[in-house]
């Protein structure tokens, strides 16, 4: 079904030219009608380089144009709280980029104010429309490998130079609030369940200063006695992204995973031996912007949700407690 909608970028961002606009364009009916830069120059850029055909440095501006009927926010993550109640404000339904804020207070009245505002908020966690997740989350739900025991999650690569800016010198930044929140989500997403506690431990001074995290190893403690492990990080090449799953009669293992493009594995090992499962690969991006886009026509909820977006802040921010204390942190959500 075709959903015309039009779209405001608020923040002249990497991931907006990379993927973004892209996923928007690929909607039927839809276009990036203008964007948000707080440059003039750097948004005049952005617009001719990307056939944008209006830019302002003022988001009152942006936020009251009529052709525009919903707004993707990827400025820093300091900024995401002000601009999504303004954007929710003015009426504009909200796809906005991940952490939500920088606290579960701010993520929480973010997912207020659109509730009261009648919009939609979603999330950009990607990678719960993966092919290969989604093929996970089914197998787990129809049983395949009996109930679940443990997992081990691994999305640790190395920053490319050009990434190496707020990532690694801002407190807004550091791998938790930028990467391994999208495996929290995913593991989320995979069990269907929050977890009741987390542990972890950090590095930092690799790539990352003052302190900002640029590795971590976590365990989380699912319902039902199930322990995850995460290893993320920013300062280790060559290392695939993958996730296993351990059950009491079979392991899933999703390979090459972790990753924004379409690729990657996914196999049962059982008493049988291992098993490829057959994947459709498509765009994340794509499917994100689509069931957004049919959602705030009505027809469903976005693949993550503002809740959802709530929810996996509050467990990255338990695991930097953790971390801080050296003690394990019970996980108690909003
Ligand atoms: P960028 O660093 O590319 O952009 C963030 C902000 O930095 C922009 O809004 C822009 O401000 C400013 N900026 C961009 N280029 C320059 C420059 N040359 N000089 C000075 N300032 C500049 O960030 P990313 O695209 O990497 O990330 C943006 C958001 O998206 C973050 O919240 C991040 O967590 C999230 N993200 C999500 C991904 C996903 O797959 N879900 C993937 C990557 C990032 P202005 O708009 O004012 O011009």
């Amino acid at each position: 079904m075709t959903h015309p909608t039009g779209w405001g970028l608020i923040g002249a961002s990497n991931v907006a030219r990379e993927w973004i606009i892209d996923a928007i364009r690929a909607q039927p009916g839809s276009d990036v009608r203008g964007v948000l830069s707080s440059d003039a120059g750097r948004g005049a850029a952005f617009a001719e380089a990307n056939g944008i055909a209006y830019h302002t440095t003022s988001l009152q501006d942006l936020l009251s144009r009529p052709d525009i009927d919903a707004v993707y926010i990827s400025t820093n993550n300091r900024l995401h709280f002000e601009q999504t109640i303004a954007a929710a404000r003015a009426g504009k339904h909200v796809m906005c980029e991940k952490p939500l804020a920088l606290s579960v207070d701010d993520a929480s009245e973010m997912v207020r104010v659109c509730r009261q505002s009648n919009v939609v908020l979603g999330t950009n966690h990607h990678l719960r429309n993966a092919a290969t997740h989604m093929a996970i989350h089914g197998l787990i739900e129809d049983g395949r490998i009996g109930g679940l025991i443990a997992a081990r999650l691994f999305h640790a690569n190395f920053l490319a130079a050009a990434l190496q800016g707020w990532r690694v010198n801002d407190q807004g930044g550091g791998v938790i609030l930028d990467s391994t929140i999208h495996d929290i989500d995913t593991l989320r997403f995979l069990f269907d369940e929050n977890p009741v506690s987390v542990f972890a431990m950090t590095q930092s001074g690799r790539l990352a200063q003052d302190g900002i995290e640029d590795g971590i190893m976590a365990v989380l403690r699912f319902p039902g006695d199930v322990l995850v492990q995460i290893h993320g990080g920013y300062t280790t090449p060559f290392s695939p992204g993958g996730v296993e799953i351990m059950g009491e009669r079979g392991i899933i293992i999703g390979r090459d995973c972790m990753s924004q493009r379409p690729i990657g594995t996914v196999s049962v090992r059982d008493g049988e031996g291992e098993h490829d499962i057959p994947l459709k690969h498509h765009n994340l991006y794509h499917r994100a912007f689509a069931l957004f886009t049919a959602a705030i026509h009505g027809d469903g909820r976005p693949a993550a949700t503002g809740e959802d977006g709530v929810a996996s802040l509050g467990i990255a921010l338990a695991l930097r407690e953790s971390a801080r204390t050296g003690r394990e942190i019970g996980i108690n959500l909003p």
